[in-house]
């Protein structure tokens, strides 16, 4: 096939996977009210797919937890794929190398003429991804895939989901609620019809906001820029999944040869090579740097080049990555204490910050961050905009990874969508009777006929007394009990006599929490009507998942000695 046309089909791919990546992210939501729903509501498309097919997600979680998430299986196909066309994910499917490859198109002062071809050139610094796959790998066989910020498609969707999207939704609003109060007329009908059509493809239903999303917003951008210097400087130094399909690509059968003969060295096959990885003729091809983009090819006006199955490898090809031992052993030495060096501080072994709320049927600490790779799918989902990504409450090895922040959205109770999306099992899929639990059923004689089953808890609601309008100033409020959505409620009323500053008396309800009742979804901290802290909050305190995080209630309690 000739090389104008391999390019072609390249291109049609790489527009392909990537709409088929916008359109599952942009279906990450339900579009409409959960709690007026009523049932278990489904995402219906496969949101997750491409994390679920990304080979090192597989690995590093495989590594960190020592078993392989069912969801993950469908990473070997892409493996195999691997072992045949080696780094042709990079350059044919992978959403995040195609906006590399897109915005490096673009011309630039850095790139032109012979600076252009020099930047193609193969560089030492090309290596350096494979020393941060080595850090990442070796920190998830200590049992942390917190090297995974760097996967490209978590980093991806993460950047998208908190960053670019709620960004652009918030300006097309805004451009739309413009238009609309222009004295258009009857052109009117226009701007409502590219209302509609936009609000079924690109707008969310609710305008989301995410704590952290500038600094994602910034490192997405930098990255992005930084094409304009080199392009796909991302893909070529720092790609830790590039890397990966690099080392595997030593075993793929797709060979490029070069036919010196017919070489005249116009060194066109350099001008708009992906890789960095040396196409012309006369100079050592890199196989594993390779993107297989065809462009060498097609811009070969003599037919100086081929890309053949034969699996032999040309005069002038090296197939393996170029590395230095040395720093292979300090990669390997910083991957082996770099994860107690983020552990320092108040990460999984330390008390814990009691505002590290984690979504509903996450597993416990410890092995939630063998797992949770910060991709951001389930903050994405969330109808309620309730989960973010957290600073330090984590430590700083959880950087990213979700909190519940319920002065921003409380966790709906027949919600479990953030369950159902979880790529690598962080967050374990549970249906709204598993979160919401059920009371035991009794025979008419008294016996239990069917056990109860406890609600799944993400943490338990306090009040604090000094700002509560009855307990604090005697003045009435129910708005906490009113928005407990538990059955029966967590938050029960006492009334109570109260002395005013007139030294008149008067009865006001005030409010308790049942800790055995309550599950942690923040509803009552989302409404307190308190302005800044409010007076009733969540902390993780009795959450389900944890056996440390538990109160000492009376019935916990060691008996005493007498
Ligand atoms: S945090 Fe609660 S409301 Fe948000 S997606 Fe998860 S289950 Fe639904
Ligand atoms: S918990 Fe959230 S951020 Fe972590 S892997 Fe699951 S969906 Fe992604
Ligand atoms: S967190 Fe608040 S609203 Fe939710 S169950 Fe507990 S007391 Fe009720």
């Amino acid at each position: 096939m000739r090389g104008t046309t391999l390019r072609r089909l390249r291109l049609a791919s790489q527009i392909t996977f990537f709409l088929l990546f916008v359109f599952l992210l942009l279906r990450t939501e339900f579009p409409g009210s959960v709690r007026s729903a009523g049932a278990d509501v489904r995402v219906p498309y496969p949101v997750s797919l491409f994390l679920e097919t990304d080979p090192l997600v597989a690995l590093a979680t495989a590594l960190s937890t020592a078993s392989l998430y069912r969801h993950l299986l469908w990473a070997v196909p892409f493996v195999l794929l691997a072992l045949i066309v080696g780094r042709g994910f990079c350059g044919w499917m992978c959403p995040l190398g195609s906006l590399h490859h897109f915005v490096g198109s673009m011309k630039s002062e850095r790139k032109r003429g012979p600076k252009l071809l020099e930047s193609n050139r193969y560089k030492r610094w090309q290596s350096a991804k494979y020393y941060v796959l080595t850090v990442v790998l070796v920190m998830a066989l200590f049992g942390s895939v917190a090297g995974l910020l760097l996967d490209p498609l978590s980093f991806l969707v993460r950047s998208m989901a908190t960053a670019v999207l709620p960004v652009l939704n918030y300006g097309l609003r805004a451009s739309l609620d413009w238009a609309h109060e222009l004295p258009l007329g009857p052109a009117r009908v226009g701007v409502s019809g590219v209302a509609t059509v936009l609000d079924a493809t690109v707008l969310s239903f609710r305008q989301p906001h995410f704590h952290q999303a500038l600094a994602i917003g910034l490192l997405f951008a930098f990255v992005l820029v930084l094409n304009m210097r080199v392009t796909r400087f991302w893909c070529r130094a720092i790609c830790p999944l590039g890397a990966m399909l690099g080392v595997v690509s030593r075993w793929s059968f797709v060979q490029l040869q070069k036919h010196d003969e017919k070489c005249n060295d116009c060194k066109r096959c350099e001008l708009h090579c992906q890789g960095g990885d040396d196409p012309i003729p006369g100079a050592i091809w890199r196989k594993a740097e390779c993107h297989l983009c065809m462009n060498c090819l097609g811009d070969c006006p003599e037919g100086g080049l081929s890309f053949t199955w034969s699996g032999r490898p040309g005069k002038q090809t090296r197939e393996t990555p170029q590395l230095q031992r040395r720093a292979v052993v300090t990669s390997l030495v910083a991957g082996a204490v770099g994860l107690p060096l983020l552990r320092t501080g108040p990460g999984v072994k330390a008390a814990g910050d009691p505002l590290l709320i984690r979504p509903p049927g996450s597993v416990d600490e410890e092995h939630f961050l063998d797992r949770c790779i910060r991709c951001g799918d389930c903050m994405k989902v969330c109808p309620n905009n309730a989960l973010h990504p957290a600073l330090f409450e984590a430590g700083v090895e959880g950087l990213w990874s979700p909190v519940l922040v319920p002065r921003i959205g409380y966790c709906e109770p027949n919600c479990t969508l953030c369950t159902q999306v979880c790529p690598t099992g962080a967050i374990w899929e549970m249906t709204v009777a598993e979160k919401i639990g059920s009371p035991a059923r009794m025979a008419p004689d008294g016996t239990v006929q069917q056990p109860g089953r406890d609600p799944n808890r993400i943490g338990t609601a306090f009040y604090d007394r000094g700002r509560c309008l009855p307990w604090a100033m005697g003045i009435e409020c129910i708005v906490c009990e009113e928005w407990c959505p538990t059955s029966p409620k967590a938050i029960y009323l006492v009334p109570a006599q109260v002395t005013d500053a007139t030294g008149q008396t008067k009865t006001v309800r005030q409010p308790y929490v049942e800790p055995k009742r309550c599950t942690g979804c923040g509803a009552c901290e989302f409404a307190c009507p308190i302005k800044g802290r409010p007076a009733v909050y969540v902390t993780s305190a009795g959450e389900s998942r944890s056996k440390a995080n538990q109160f000492l209630l009376p019935e916990n309690q060691p008996l005493q000695r007498s």
